[in-house]
């Protein structure tokens, strides 16, 4: 099976940071926007869990993530899915001419 690069993150809270964005908090699990269910195979309804399609999956990760200031638990087997890397961004390519 294909692991996707990036995710976007569903959490069992939510909170909102002082810049008045909704934030995930609790436990978080990786969610490809579009789909039903996280990487884990957790059905998204069934499990009440709260999409941030607008929240990146390295950014909940409590050691390197700006946005897991509430995030208490990470899904070990989304992050398995993920394939556990943290540092890695997705490259951009920049195109100087007009
Ligand atoms: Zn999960």
């Amino acid at each position: 099976m294909k692991a996707p690069k990036t995710a976007a993150v569903a959490a069992t809270g939510a909170w909102t940071d002082p810049d008045g964005y909704r934030m995930p908090s609790g436990e978080v699990h990786a969610w490809t926007p579009g789909t039903n269910q996280t990487l884990c195979g957790l059905s998204i309804h069934r499990s009440e869990l709260r999409r941030f399609s607008h929240v990146e999956w390295v950014d909940v990760q409590p050691a390197t993530g700006r946005d897991a200031d509430q995030v208490s638990d990470v899904c070990r087997r989304c992050a398995a899915a993920m394939g556990g890397r943290r540092d890695e961004r997705p490259w951009k390519r920049t195109d100087p001419r007009p």
